[in-house]
């Protein structure tokens, strides 16, 4: 399989021309594995098989991590909240992947964040409680967590957590879990999938299942861009699309039964002076019990979620009215000198959680998050749930799956346990380039990493693309053009919502900019023709 990879050793700048050429690409290789989706889950089955050494092709119907996956809460954690519901093995391996990451994999994206969780008269979980329910969370992470959790008393929250309610408080945990740019690893799962040798396209649906003696041996693909269709041979396909993989599951045999739940969860953003947290505060809705994060974010408070059931199509999820409401009341009742309005809100998003089914109408929050992988008679390996946590452990397992599937089935080692993502740099190595101050350093290293200085390049070549997208966020115009030159946006959109965070931080703001966005980038985008800066060694 040496040749394999020679072949097929991909780009590190996802370019339009690199863009162009994978997709051309899809029609002219033997795939190994085709995998549909590009969120988390086909990001990380995408990277761990062409480490593998297998022949690899991704296609995103939209944006890498359009889906869930930059819909997310953004923590990598081990659920705490699971331990409500027993979910011993899911809390286990998720505190085991969460170190993982933090540690080795992507430590630039994967932060510590202390959360405190504080306990009232009449909670369904006591003090006594909640203790033997740290203790078990520290053991079920081995005692390799970022640190022990503390208790603290009424007195300490009060000096830690001023402005949280006193009324009624007995006392509360303090505890650590992890906070990431969901979008962005997904990204850099991408990237690194991408330097591996898999061929990996955006804005490239599926639109059939091809099959020959009742086995799948590809399938037809759409360029949304373009309209050109292509036919992928493939010796496997995965369908990794989330919310979607029931509409996939159809396209293989239309009889199959539905394998998900729904639920629609939904976050607001709101200015962090408005409620004065310190921490990520963990409380109970008022309404319903259900738990809620209060997460800070730089001079923002990231609050979320709701968990409702959806029935509609995953491609129209919108917040609702009453999703707002719902979060505000909570906060309210917790920060009561906040007295958030909905007219505080920045921004909002809503994302579906794709749950694996139960066989019972048990109520969203108690329904699990463990993950089922499926293979359909004619070949189809579906993944069914699973969590932006533990995507890399649940990518392990499809490709084994995979593996068993081909034809050759040669035994390959596992490597994504200890491999990096290709931005990952230890804070020892962290260096201050000039031509940036500093807010906009401390940003571009937390989201590029190693990668950094390529985007300081771009920005001293000409100083314009120093300033700022938008006037209070610390994101440079130099990583819109970084976005299309290395990292495969095509549009506005996709720089503002996910190469940075500016919609979900001032969706105002991102719409005044969209239109100079789309102007800065359009002459970058008709250079698809021309070879890319750091090009494909293997088309
Ligand atoms: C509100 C909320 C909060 C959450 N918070 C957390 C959290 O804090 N921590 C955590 O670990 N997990 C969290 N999760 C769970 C986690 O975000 C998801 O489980 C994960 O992102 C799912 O990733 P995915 O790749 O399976 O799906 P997605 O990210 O949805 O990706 C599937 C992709 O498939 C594409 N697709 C669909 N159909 C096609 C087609 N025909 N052709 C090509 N492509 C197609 C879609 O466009 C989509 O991009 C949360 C989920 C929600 C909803």
């Amino acid at each position: 399989m040496a040749s394999h990879r020679s072949i097929f050793r991909g780009p590190v700048a996802l370019s339009p021309a690199v863009r162009h050429a994978n997709v051309a690409r899809l029609g002219q290789n033997l795939f190994d594995v085709l995998v549909i989706g590009g969120g988390i889950n086909g990001a990380g089955i995408a990277r761990d098989a062409a480490l593998r050494g297998l022949r690899v092709a991704l296609i995103e119907k939209g944006d890498f991590a359009s889906g869930t996956s930059s819909r997310s809460s953004k923590l990598i954690h081990g659920g705490l909240r699971y331990l409500e519901i027993g979910d011993f093995r899911l809390v286990r391996e998720a505190c085991i992947e969460r170190d993982r990451l933090r540690r080795r994999i992507a430590p630039h994206l994967v932060k510590p964040l202390a959360f405190l969780f504080p306990v009232y008269d009449g909670d369904p979980v006591g003090l006594f409680r909640l203790e033997l329910g740290m203790w078990a969370y520290d053991l079920l992470a081995a005692f390799r967590n970022i640190r022990m959790h503390r208790r603290l008393t009424r007195g300490q929250v009060q000096q830690l957590e001023s402005h949280l309610r006193q009324e009624g408080l007995r006392g509360a945990k303090l505890y650590y879990d992890c906070v990431t740019d969901d979008a962005r690893l997904t990204l850099e799962t991408i990237l690194s999938a991408s330097a591996e040798g898999a061929v990996v396209a955006n804005y490239v649906g599926l639109i059939a299942l091809l099959k020959d003696g009742g086995k799948i041996v590809g399938a037809r693909v759409r360029d949304q861009r373009t309209g050109d269709e292509h036919d992928v041979p493939a010796h496997v396909v995965v369908n990794a699309t989330g919310p979607w993989v029931d509409e996939v599951r159809r396209l293989d045999d239309p009889a199959s039964s539905p394998s998900l739940r729904l639920t629609k969860g939904v976050h607001i953003v709101v200015p962090r002076t408005r409620i004065g947290n310190t921490f990520a505060v963990v409380l109970r809705s008022p309404r319903d019990h259900r738990i809620l994060f209060v997460i800070p974010w730089e001079d923002q408070t990231l609050i979320g979620t709701t968990d409702t059931d959806f029935t509609g199509s995953p491609d129209q999820v919108t917040v609702e009215p009453e999703d707002v409401d719902y979060l505000l009341e909570a906060v309210n009742a917790f920060f009561p000198q906040a007295a958030l309005s909905s007219s505080d809100v920045v921004s909002s998003f809503a994302g579906l959680r794709p749950l694996v089914a139960p066989d019972d109408q048990r109520d969203p929050s108690a329904v699990s998050r463990e993950e089922h992988i499926v293979t359909s008679s004619f070949g189809l390996i579906s993944l069914i749930g699973g969590k932006l946590t533990t995507f890399r452990m649940v990518a392990e397992n499809v490709t084994n799956k995979i593996i068993h599937a081909l034809p050759h089935n040669h035994a390959r080692r596992r490597r994504t346990r200890s491999v990096p993502l290709i931005g990952n740099i230890s804070p020892a190595k962290r260096t201050s380039p000039k031509p940036l101050p500093t807010s906009e350093i401390a940003n571009h290293l937390d989201r590029y990493g190693t990668r950094m200085p390529e985007v300081v390049a771009i920005v001293q070549d000409e100083r314009e693309l120093a300033s700022r997208i938008v006037a209070d966020l610390p994101y440079t115009k130099g990583e819109a053009v970084y976005a299309v030159q290395t990292e495969m946006a095509v549009q506005a959109e996709d720089i503002l919502r996910r190469r940075t965070q500016i919609s979900i931080r001032n969706d105002r703001a991102a719409h005044q900019a969209a239109e100079e966005i789309e102007a800065l980038i359009a002459p970058l985008l008709d250079q698809k023709a021309s070879s890319p800066s750091s090009g494909s060694s293997g088309s």
